[in-house]
């Protein structure tokens, strides 16, 4: 049997197939993917098959393969080991709440997302939110920073989750998807998932799921069905994105609009620093490049926003 994991409890796997129902599942023996060193062999979202078994009168399953990820996201664990936990797997889009005030979303923030997001191979979409609570200063900020990010190819909606304004067109994005949300805390992740699906009230489960485990600092994703075509992955307690290792050179690459620029560079180990005859840079000076997206860019190879790293937003 084939299905697709919605909860892992790091022992058992809940795994829905095809045909709508859940098993029990747990993995036999010892299960080993090449490449990755992880504490969990299979996460949420992992494609597997199955053999069932029947013990007690009780049907489960044992995993005896798992389908090539199409991406995952990483959690370095916190010792010093270099053991990595997979969050989760085969995400199709995330959608980035990006706050102008209360709080305020810092572009350097939204960049380094962003360089993540590309490295893990998953599309982002931003929503600014709380539009319903912006002056025109706000307004036009909003709009600044939409016209910057939809120029170098991401999608960008405004939307009040507390009102309801463009929460349709956020449904008409999700269709058909594994989706997951991010953003600081308070810019408005839990109202708007609440807005999209009242019935799944998530927050409840953070809240009770953290109860519950006291000291421990894992908390387990999990995905859901909405009453759409939809899919969410949920990561209570999870926050951020994990550290990507990222060569130097490799920075360029996940900027979109520098990867473009970077053929037209005289080196093509080019760092867009330093060098002459730079796209990058010209493209810089003739406004063609934003400068906020530079600096975020100079900022994160200069490993300046380092405390950025440890942590300091959810999803
Ligand atoms: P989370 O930490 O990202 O889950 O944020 P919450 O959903 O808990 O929202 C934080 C606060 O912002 C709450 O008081 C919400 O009522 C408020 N909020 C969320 N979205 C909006 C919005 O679109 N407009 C306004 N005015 N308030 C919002
Ligand atoms: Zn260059």
């Amino acid at each position: 049997m084939i299905g697709t994991v919605y909860k892992s409890t790091g022992s058992w796997y809940n795994v829905k197939t095809l045909n709508g129902k859940f098993y029990e599942c747990r993995i036999k023996g010892r299960f080993r993917l090449e490449g990755i060193k992880s504490t969990n062999p299979i996460a949420v979202g992992d494609v597997v098959e199955f053999d069932l078994e029947t013990k007690n009168n009780t049907e489960t399953g044992v995993i005896k393969r798992i389908e090539e990820r199409k991406n995952y996201i990483i959690r370095r664990s916190v010792n010093l080991s270099k053991q990595t936990h997979i969050i989760a797997a085969n995400i199709d889009q995330v959608f980035l709440l990006v706050t102008i005030n209360n709080p305020p979303t810092l572009t350097s923030f939204i960049d380094r997302f962003l360089v993540t997001a590309e490295a893990y191979s998953i599309k982002t979409i931003l929503l600014f939110n709380k539009i319903d609570t912006y002056d025109d200063e706000a307004i036009l900020e909003v709009k600044y920073l939409a016209s910057i990010y939809r120029e170098i190819g991401y999608n960008c909606i405004g939307i009040s989750a507390k009102t309801g304004k463009n929460i349709d067109k956020v449904k008409l994005l999700m269709e058909g998807k594994v989706n997951m949300f991010a953003g600081h805390s308070g810019v408005g992740k839990s109202t708007l998932i609440n807005a999209i699906e009242p019935s799944l009230d998530l927050k409840t489960r953070e809240i009770s799921e953290q109860h519950m485990q006291g000291q421990h600092t894992t908390t387990f994703a999990e995905m859901f069905d909405l009453s759409f075509d939809a899919k969410i992955i949920d990561t209570p307690g999870i926050k951020g994105f994990g550290v990507v290792d990222m060569e130097k050179e490799e920075v360029g690459d996940y900027f979109p609009e520098f990867f473009k620029l970077k053929e037209h560079c005289k080196f093509n180990n080019c760092l867009h620093v330093k060098e002459p005859k730079c796209a990058v840079k010209d493209a810089l000076e003739n406004d063609k490049v934003s400068f906020s997206r530079y600096r975020s860019y100079l900022q994160i190879l200069e490993g300046e926003d380092e405390n950025y790293r440890t942590d300091n937003w959810d999803m």
